[in-house]
C-alpha cells in the first residue's frame, strides 16, 4: 500500500500518527479525525497512553521506544476490533 490515490486512509493515517504527535500538530483539526470516528478514539486512547507515559518518564521528547510501544498498542486495538 503505497500508491493509495484516496485522501488517507486509516492505515495510512495511523501510521502517520506518531509523526503527526511528535510534530506537535493539532490532530483535532487534521482532516482525517474530522472525518473518521474510529481514528478520533483512537486518537483520543493514544493521548492517554502519551499522558500516561509523560508521567512515567520525565522528559521533554519520550524517545522512539515509547512510540513503538504505542504503536504496539493500536495493533493490539485493532486486533481486538476485528
Ligand atoms: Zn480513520
Amino acid at each position: 500500500m503505497t500508491d493509495d490515490p484516496n485522501p488517507l486512509n486509516c492505515a495510512a493515517f495511523q501510521s502517520q500518527l506518531p509523526d503527526l504527535i511528535a510534530s506537535g500538530e493539532n490532530l483535532a483539526d487534521h482532516p482525517h479525525i474530522r472525518s473518521c470516528a474510529l481514528c478520533r478514539a483512537l486518537l483520543a486512547d493514544l493521548e492517554t497512553i502519551a499522558e500516561a507515559a509523560r508521567q512515567l518518564l520525565p522528559i521533554e521528547e519520550p524517545p522512539d521506544e515509547v512510540w513503538e510501544h504505542i504503536e504496539s498498542a493500536i495493533k493490539i486495538e485493532e486486533s481486538k476490533r476485528r
